[in-house]
């Protein structure tokens, strides 16, 4: 029996995180083991904001690595970039048809855009939810590691696959989950005390891969807390309980239980939770920064990876292809 398809994707928009890690790419690469895996860089995703093109290579690049760095292996998947898979944007024509202009402009992300990038509200933006789905369908996955805030995304893959096969009356796509081996999908919390950790927030606010012990330090230091518990097992305000949440990533049970006993009898202080948490931070992170430098120096090495994953996408999509071409009745005389 065929293994069931996973594809796991992100936009490269600079360092990683560690709630990229957490919520995405942990997943991928336990899955990679059981499914057979599609993990891309979604250049196309990021032009819709407009990078330098220097800027841009170089960001697909350091994806690459810090994703290899983290397990991701091209010997049990397919890591490639979107854009050498000429199969995605015709796909992404294709279900430009059944997707609708109204229950695209209600999308939350699209109204964000509008709001904070007014004078760049282009078509690409419109139909990026298209592409989302498109980048999944591609490959008919049924599976797709995400953090808990892409859960609603991959509801409009799912939204175009059932268009699909009810308007053509087949069951060709499967409709595509979201998975995480965790019993929920994750959030991880930011250091600013509020929200998911988020590149958007500014660099002080995340934890990336490729930070320096040093960085690190200084920035869980400045995480924001309180003034502390003024009665005995009181209910932890989020940006505490967001400390205890980065903790539960990296520390062990007993130091977690250690702080867990400060903080309901009062006596917690929060400089020795952060410093406690850094440096399980640092020990957890240091194996991936060393292998992320290491990676980088690696081009003809990289260069392969990404060239054999190429090839592996586009003979999976170019199938898909050749399937819908059929289905739709673009046949060929
Ligand atoms: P993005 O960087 O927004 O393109 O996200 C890439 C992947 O990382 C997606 O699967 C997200 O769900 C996941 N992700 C990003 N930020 C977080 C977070 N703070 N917590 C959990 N997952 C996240």
């Amino acid at each position: 029996m065929s293994k069931e398809i996973v594809v796991s994707g992100v936009r490269p928009t600079g360092r990683q995180h560690i709630g990229n890690y957490f919520g995405a790419v942990v997943n991928f690469v336990k899955m990679q083991e059981l499914y057979n895996g599609y993990f891309f860089v979604a250049d196309y995703h990021s032009l819709t904001t407009h990078p330098e093109a220097a800027d841009l290579k170089a960001k697909v690049k350091q994806i690459a690595v810090e994703y290899l760095a983290c397990g991701v292996d091209p010997n049990k998947c397919a890591l490639f970039v979107q854009s050498d898979v000429p199969q995605i944007p015709e796909l992404y024509l294709i279900f430009n048809m059944f997707a609708y202009m109204g229950e695209l402009e209600r999308e939350a992300t699209f109204k964000e855009k509008v709001r904070s990038q007014p004078n760049n509200v282009n078509a690409g933006l419109l139909t990026y939810p298209v592409l989302m789905g498109v980048d999944i369908i591609i490959h008919k996955a049924a599976k797709v590691p995400v953090g808990k805030d892409q859960q609603q995304h991959l509801e409009m893959a799912r939204v175009l696959v059932r268009r699909f096969n009810n308007l053509y009356n087949v069951e060709y796509f499967p409709e595509p989950q979201a998975f995480s081996f965790e019993t929920d999908l994750v959030s991880i919390p930011s250091l600013d005390g509020e929200g998911k950790m988020s590149k958007s927030k500014g660099e002080q606010t995340c934890i990336y891969l490729s930070d320096e012990p040093e960085a690190l330090r200084k920035k869980i230091m400045r995480a924001t807390t309180d003034t502390g518990p003024t009665a005995p097992n009181s209910i932890k305000p989020t940006a505490v309980k967001n400390l205890f949440d980065l903790m539960k990533l990296v520390s062990k049970p007993e130091t977690i239980q250690f702080f867990d006993e400060r903080y309901n009898d009062c006596t917690i202080r929060y400089g020795d939770l952060k410093k406690q948490l850094a440096e399980d931070m640092v020990v957890f992170l240091t194996p991936i920064r060393e292998k992320i430098k290491e990676l980088s120096t690696n081009d003809k090495m990289l260069s392969e990876i990404i060239g054999d994953g190429g090839q592996k996408a586009r003979a999976s999509a170019a199938k898909t292809i050749s399937d819908v071409r059929e289905i739709i009745g673009i046949k060929s005389f």
